[in-house]
């Protein structure tokens, strides 16, 4: 979703007559994109703006602007912990920040976060303009700036209404809202004109879209000239029969679910105000793994919420351990202040929560081991994205699962889809050979 408000606010200011440059000393704007889910990366964004000291000093006429979450967040106070910052804006005020450079650069200090009724105090500094909301539309995008030509993200909603006990995102983002279908058909249709092969489709809880998941993704489905669908993230509550019939039904809805599970405890999930217990959690991936063949399932997990014992966390273990989820991200639990649990008195020591941190990704590296082995042998489609990272000599992509994919061949085949026989693996990556006229699991 991130990525997506950076592309956007790249492509309106490329309209205006910007050009993109590759690092910070060559530009005369830098605009931090940042995010507000945890701590660490409130602190990250701080020490990137703290590495520009001497930049700006020695260019004052450097604009240093910071949008998204943690400048809606913190609004005012970005300010007062970060001097040299000209413009501070939420992750809607995207369209505008063309406006708010000009003013900056006749002297202004600009704060514009976004509005609605989760509105905080702006808490600025008295020498800072601050600009009355007026939210762009929320969606409007064209998609012309992307890091490679055949995949893209669509956003289908913005917001969240589940208000997970940690979570600030329904504070900074705002209320659930859909986009409507027209908007995004009109949208991948000129994604794929502009060579999108697979398109991803974003919100914080997708499978609770307005018009109903399945039926988007039927209509989705029928763009011509689109391979492959996926979407991201989805809600355990919200994974109907329906959902999973339709991806099992349609051969280019990518067989890959995101369903965080953030616990395998049923009392921790009532505290996180998740909305399922370990059961209807357990259930889900039953019906996933029964009516979606091969389906993949990655999960998130928070480890160390407040209350959360040795036996809550067992728990949660043997949920990894059961699961055979393809990946995990995993992360400590930080208090959010405004949320609900940032009442509850964060009672797991910062030991406790690195040990069951990595504790459990021992347990998954274990498990994605295991799946990884069982697939050498089979035959996959990958859509190539480009040299591997770990060995630029070869080819990596993704399959339908969303595991990586590393083989060799010629560089003429990035942005295709090819089928790999997959004869190796780590815990992370599988190595394969193309195969020529196999039938693969696209
Ligand atoms: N909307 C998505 C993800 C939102 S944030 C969903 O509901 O699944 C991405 C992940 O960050 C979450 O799944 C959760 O595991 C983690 N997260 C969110 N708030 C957190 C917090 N306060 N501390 C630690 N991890 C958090
Ligand atoms: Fe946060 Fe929960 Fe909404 Fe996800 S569903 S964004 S974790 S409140």
């Amino acid at each position: 979703m991130n990525k997506v408000d950076s592309e956007t606010a790249a492509e309106r200011l490329l309209v205006q007559g910007y050009e993109l440059v590759a690092d910070a000393e060559s530009a005369d704007v830098v605009v931090f994109n940042t995010c507000s889910v945890r701590e660490h990366a409130e602190e990250r964004v701080y020490s990137r703006i703290g590495a520009l000291k001497w930049e700006k000093l020695r260019r004052p006429s450097l604009i240093i602007a910071v949008m998204g979450c943690m400048a809606q967040n913190s609004a005012g106070a970005v300010f007062r912990r970060a001097p040299l910052v000209d413009i501070v804006c939420g992750p809607r005020q995207a369209a505008r920040l063309g406006d708010f450079i000009a003013q900056a650069r006749a002297g202004q200090r600009i704060l514009a976060i976004d509005g609605g009724d989760r509105i905080r105090h702006h808490k600025a500094p008295r020498n800072v303009r601050v600009l009355d909301p007026a939210d762009a539309p929320p969606f409007a995008r064209c998609g012309s700036v992307r890091p490679v030509p055949y995949q893209a993200f669509v956003t289908i909603m913005q917001g969240c209404d589940n208000f997970c006990s940690y979570c600030i995102v329904p504070y900074v983002r705002g209320p659930e809202i859909s986009r409507p279908a027209e908007e995004i058909i009109e949208e991948i249709n000129r994604l794929v004109e502009t060579g999108a092969r697979e398109v991803t489709l974003l919100g914080q809880n997708v499978n609770s879209y307005g018009g109903g998941l399945p039926s988007l993704l039927r209509v989705i489905h029928n763009i011509p000239g689109l391979d492959r669908i996926r979407f991201v993230t989805s809600h355990p509550k919200d994974v109907t029969d329906d959902l999973l019939s339709t991806m099992a039904e349609l051969p280019g809805v990518c067989n890959h679910l995101h369903a965080p599970a953030q616990s395998g405890s049923d009392s921790i999930l009532k505290l996180m105000h998740r909305g399922y217990t370990r059961r209807q959690y357990d259930d889900m991936l039953e019906r996933a793994r029964r009516i979606v063949p091969d389906i993949e399932i990655a999960s998130d997990f928070i480890v160390g919420f407040p209350g959360e014992t040795e036996q809550d966390f067992e728990q949660t273990v043997q949920l990894v351990r059961s699961a055979g989820f393809n990946q995990c991200f995993i992360f400590k639990y930080s208090p959010r202040k405004g949320t609900r649990a940032a009442e509850l008195i964060d009672d797991v020591p910062e030991e406790a929560k690195k040990r069951r941190n990595n504790e459990l990704l021992a347990v998954q590296e274990e498990v994605s081991a295991r799946r990884n082995r069982a697939k050498h042998g089979r035959i996959l489609g990958v859509l190539v994205d480009g040299p591997s990272k770990s060995d630029p000599s070869k080819l990596a992509g993704r399959s339908p699962g969303y595991d990586i994919v590393v083989t060799e061949g010629p560089e003429t085949l990035v942005g295709s889809i090819i089928d790999v026989r997959i004869t190796d693996s780590t815990p992370l990556t599988l190595f394969g050979e193309i195969v020529k006229h196999a039938p693969a699991i696209r």
